[in-house]
Formats: C-alpha cells, sequence, structure tokens
C-alpha cells in the first residue's frame, strides 16, 4: 500500500532496537481516515474469501482490527494480554514473548467469542518475530476455527517470521514490507 509507505517514510521513525514509531499515525496517535482506508485495504484483499470474525491483541491491533472489521461486516475480537498463567477455563490462552517489552505475557479470548464455525482473519499492527501471530494461531486451532489469514499492516521482512510463516502455508498480507531499516533509511520489498 504505496500511502502507507510514504506515510512510514516521512512520518515514522527508527528506534534502537529494530524498533519503528509510528506513534503520530498508527500507535498512539490515530489518523482515523488512513486508519480506515488501512481497513478498507484489507477487506479488498480478503474479498471473496469467508471471514466471519477478525482477531487481534490488546491494544495496539485494535483500531485496525474494528477499522477492518467495520469494512467486513465482521465483529472484531481483542485477546486480552495477562501477566499470569492463572486464568479461567472460559478462556482460550497462549503464551507470547513480546518484542518491545521483552517478557512473556498471557493472551485470553473468552470462549463464548470463537467457536468452531468461525473463519478467522488475524489483524495486527506489526509483524515482527511472529510471536503475536502464532499466540494467535493457537488459540484459533484450540477454538477449532479455521484462520483465513493473517493482514498486517508493516511487516518487518528482515526479521523472517512473516517469510517462514508464508513458507509453512498461512496466508500473510503485509501493506507495507520493509527489508531493511537502520537511523539512516528504509527499503520496502517491492
Ligand atoms: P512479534 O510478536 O511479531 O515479534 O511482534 C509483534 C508485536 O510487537 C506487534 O503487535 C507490535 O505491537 C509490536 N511490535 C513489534 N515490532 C514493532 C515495531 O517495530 N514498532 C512498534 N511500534 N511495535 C512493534
Amino acid at each position: 500500500m504505496k500511502a502507507l509507505e510514504e506515510k512510514i517514510l516521512r512520518e515514522g521513525k527508527v528506534l534502537p532496537g529494530n524498533v519503528l514509531k509510528v506513534g503520530s499515525f498508527l500507535n498512539q496517535q490515530m489518523d482515523s481516515d488512513f486508519i480506515m482506508e488501512i481497513g478498507e485495504e484489507i477487506a479488498r484483499l480478503y474479498a471473496g474469501v469467508p471471514v466471519t470474525k477478525v482477531l487481534t491483541v490488546e491494544s495496539s491491533g485494535i483500531a485496525l482490527a474494528v477499522a477492518a472489521g467495520i469494512a467486513m461486516h465482521v465483529p472484531s475480537v481483542f485477546a486480552k494480554k495477562h501477566r499470569s498463567a492463572n486464568l479461567s477455563k472460559e478462556v482460550y490462552t497462549a503464551s507470547v514473548y513480546s518484542f518491545t517489552h521483552k517478557e512473556t505475557y498471557e493472551i485470553a479470548v473468552a470462549k463464548e467469542y470463537l467457536g468452531a464455525g468461525d473463519h478467522v482473519l488475524i489483524v495486527d499492527d506489526f509483524l515482527a518475530n511472529g510471536n503475536a501471530i502464532r499466540g494467535m494461531m493457537q488459540i484459533i486451532a484450540e477454538a477449532g476455527a479455521h484462520l483465513a489469514g493473517c493482514a498486517i499492516a508493516i511487516e518487518k521482512g528482515f526479521q523472517g517470521a512473516g517469510d517462514k510463516l508464508r513458507a509453512e502455508g498461512v496466508r500473510v498480507d503485509s501493506l507495507a514490507l520493509i527489508d531493511s531499516m537502520t537511523e539512516s533509511g528504509l527499503t520496502f520489498r517491492a
């Protein structure tokens, strides 16, 4: 998505540790119209693919998941993050190591919101090492639901997780795919 690449080049800031800061439009301040455009682009990519729910993890994925859900006319569900593994039996859970916070937490989705008949589209803001996606995939599998694919705003391709998922047969669509990233510049995959 050209508009996303241009926005990353204009407003993004590369921080130490391979972290791209996009607080001005995606992570803290939301560019409302642009978030909706991303949702519509995701809906276009998945037109004709059965999707009954969009799934993300709180908090940074929620805006995009809601935008995609609105554009696709399906509910969006977010997994909640918990520090402790001591959760009720009424939830599906998975452990996720956080790329940005360098700690492991549990993600949980209430069983009533995801079931065997669901076709689930995972949506997230970033794909780095793939831990968040794999945690959500585990929850989808636990629910006996079907994974329709993963739609990501920004994939950091140089971290390799997206291509590994693709090689495993998982559909992964990234609207901007960064091939290299240093404090002096970024390049996108053609
Ligand atoms: P992964 O689980 O793929 O390693 O990391 C994905 C999660 O970490 C995303 O949900 C996102 O919140 C966060 N994340 C990973 N890399 C970045 C980054 O470069 N910038 C920001 N803002 N968040 C990131």
